[in-house]
């Protein structure tokens, strides 16, 4: 579902630029789920960021699906994302002021869904989510997990083969944490391969793959035997 070959990503600094991925080679198969893991700026986010199209990279090869994304137009790259990919965010990314079905709703407006079919989707969702008595809340008149449940919703209405997910527990409270992860394992038995970044040991553990990063490079990925890695270190 997802190659990745010698891709790397740079951003620039005031006196050149820093590397955050460095000559990535990653396959993650259909189905599968797998954690990303390493210290804060070994470059997880900006992993994530290439894999769900959200920004460009500097040189290498993507292929998701089966096609070259790698010099796609902004266009094609949107339609591409909302194809393909659901996306959860630390900080939920909801519109203030939308309602809760309205911000599930919303990936469907740019796929060109007709109103009443968006607003159906959206409501069995939050159903789904065990939040049917909240669909016309606004966030703010939401706790951290309900937000965290209506962007996952949202990331799931479109039906995506394909769920990234950064640091989704990072602002929860450890049994608001154990739902989210309930949700994305249910989520992955349903067959869509998740991609997951955490610094939390309690996250990665639920992964049937981890993947390690430091210093803009893989350098641990248990779920490949076999697989060179020319940094193995000890797990503790
Ligand atoms: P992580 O998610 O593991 O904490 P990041 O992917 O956020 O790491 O960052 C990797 C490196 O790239 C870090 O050195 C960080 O400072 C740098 N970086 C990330 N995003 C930007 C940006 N938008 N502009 C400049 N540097 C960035």
């Amino acid at each position: 579902m997802i190659e990745l070959r010698q891709l790397t990503k740079t951003y620039p600094m005031e006196n050149g630029r820093v590397e955050a991925l460095r000559r990535i080679d990653l396959n993650v198969d259909e189905g599968e789920f797998v954690a990303v893991v390493g210290s804060s700026g070994s470059g997880k986010s900006t992993l994530l960021n290439m894999l769900g199209l959200l920004d460009t990279w500097d040189s290498g090869a993507y292929r998701l699906n089966g096609e070259d994304v790698s010099n796609l137009s902004e266009g094609r790259r949107a339609r591409a994302r909302n194809r393909s990919i659901g996306f959860v965010f630390q900080s939920f990314h909801l519109l203030p002021t939308k309602r809760a079905w309205e911000n599930v709703a919303l990936p469907l407006t740019y796929a060109g869904t007709p109103r009443r079919d968006r607003r159906a989707r959206a409501m069995a969702l939050l159903d789904r989510l065990g939040l049917a008595d909240r669909t016309d809340h606004l966030p703010s008149e939401l706790s951290g997990g309900q937000r965290q449940r209506v962007a996952i919703a949202r990331a799931l209405v479109t039906d995506p083969p394909l769920i990234l997910a950064d640091e989704p527990t990072g602002n929860l409270d450890s049994k608001t944490t154990d739902d989210v992860l309930k949700l994305l394992e249910e989520i992955h038995r349903e067959g869509r391969t998740v991609v997951v970044v955490t610094h939390e040991e309690e996250v990665a553990q639920r992964a049937a793959r981890r993947i390690v990063m430091q210093d803009a490079e893989i350098v641990r990925d248990d779920g490949r035997e076999g697989q060179k890695s020319d940094r193995p270190e000890e797990s503790g």
